[in-house]
């Protein structure tokens, strides 16, 4: 069996894992000491040849991203860490915060190093306030002892709370202090990001990524995963599980090997749908229990691996009502710039009430589908494509399901509680 693989999750059970001295105590700020005596092209080449891709969603290769930011331009350089972490089901970088927050701070100041920036940015969620404490307490701890302020500055930036603010150019928009919706690309933040200046936006988990692999070399990273994929990295399983939790392990380990790890599913049910990567990628069943959760295996069997966020559903819970309710999070959480998705979803959103009311009819389904149709591929930014993938994969693997609610004029699973949603987003 696949065993699970702690790197960067490793002394997270030490009670003060958080603290500069515990990071210290287990080699902390050594592999920035490494980093800054080299050439910042040397850590880029380092970056890139441990084969490291981005953990916020799109798997993009982070060596590469940081290789495109203009060198020689006279310019000033930002590195952005997105740290908005948003998506339902989606529970990784916050952990990863509270229990060792100096592993990014240490990420941050070799990745603005390979990309001979001065200034970085950590954008966190307001709501968080737990972590922005942490954070903020870290970052202290970190001037003190020199390791900031002698060649990079960083700011802890605290948003407001918008799930589009994860969204890369929706977030810079926010941090110059405008209300955050998504840029028209081209130009990219590599040319022209944060106050049109070049800039990497990165996420949490990536760039914490990135001390252990400048410390232990881009072999020894590329010894884990798979041929596409590789390292280790944090999945989030959550739901109708014994040990919910974080599960960290070389890309590739399917669902399977997860449960069996963590205890499997709560006692007495089965499996019946997840999430592969959180609540915007297309639901995975039981028949993909032994899809490899690398980016290749999840894409290949129709989905994302996105956040890695697995969430586990049971037999219990109707698949109409949990794509309800996720889609009543994209309504709300739609920025409004642009009409397929502002005005989308809220269809969305009262086709699917009336269908888990028992008050659907069966053409509803096709009007769902269309309306997806048109939502998918013709929104300015990825909110609107992502709020179609639970309804049009829950139909193509559940779509008896949605049938007996109109059959039955009800919830067939709990016709009291369907009630509930009546009114409750009117
Ligand atoms: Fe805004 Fe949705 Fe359009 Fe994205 S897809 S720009 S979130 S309205």
């Amino acid at each position: 069996m696949t065993k699970l693989a702690p790197v960067l999750s490793a002394h997270w059970d030490e009670k003060d894992s958080f603290t500069i001295q515990a990071y210290k105590r287990h080699g902390g700020y050594t592999a920035s000491a490494k980093a800054l005596a080299m050439d910042p092209d040397a850590v880029i080449q380092l970056v890139k040849d441990s084969g490291l891709r981005g953990r916020g969603g799109a798997g993009f290769p982070t060596g590469m991203k940081w290789g495109f930011i203009p060198q020689g331009d006279n310019k000033d350089h930002y590195l952005v860490v997105n740290a908005d972490e948003s998506e339902p089901g989606t529970c990784k970088d916050t952990p990863l915060l509270m229990a060792n927050p100096h592993v990014l701070i240490e990420g941050c100041i070799i990745a603005a190093h390979a990309i001979r920036a001065k200034h970085a940015f950590i954008y966190i969620r307001g709501e968080v306030t737990h972590v922005v404490r942490r954070m903020n307490q870290a970052i202290e701890d970190a001037y003190v002892a020199g390791y900031l302020g002698n060649g990079v500055e960083l700011v802890l930036h605290v948003g407001a709370g918008a799930y589009i603010c994860g969204e890369e150019t929706a977030l810079l928009d926010s941090l110059e202090g405008f209300r955050g919706q998504p840029r028209l690309r081209p130009p990219f933040p590599a040319i022209a990001g944060l106050y049109a200046r070049p800039t990497v936006v990165n996420n949490v988990e990536s760039i914490a990524s990135v001390p252990a692999i400048v410390a232990n070399g881009a072999e020894w990273y590329q010894s884990m995963g798979t041929e596409k994929s590789k390292g280790t990295t944090l999945y989030s399983l959550s739901g109708h599980v014994v040990n919910p939790g974080q599960f960290e392990a070389p890309l590739g380990i399917t669902l399977r090997e997860i449960l069996e790890l963590s205890g499997g599913m709560r006692k007495g049910h089965k499996l019946k749908f997840w999430t592969p990567g959180g609540s915007s990628t297309p639901l995975f069943t039981d028949e993909h229990l032994d899809v490899p959760l690398d980016y290749e295996g999840v894409a290949g069997a129709g989905s994302m691996l996105g956040t890695k966020a697995l969430q586990i559903f049971d037999e219990t819970t109707c698949v109409v009502r949990a794509v309800l309710r996720w889609t009543e999070f994209y309504k709300h959480e739609s920025c409004g710039k642009c009409t397929p998705c502002r005005e989308g979803t809220w269809w969305l959103v009262q086709i699917l009430r009336d269908l888990e009311n028992g008050k659907g009819s069966e053409a509803d389904l096709a009007k769902l589908l269309d309306l997806c149709d048109n939502i998918m591929g013709r929104s300015f930014c990825a909110l609107g494509d992502g709020a179609t993938s639970p309804i049009t994969s829950s139909i193509k693997y559940f779509r008896d399901e949605y049938i007996a609610h109109v059959t039955n004029g009800a919830c067939p699973f709990d016709p009291i509680a369907s009630t509930l949603f009546e009114g409750a987003d009117a």
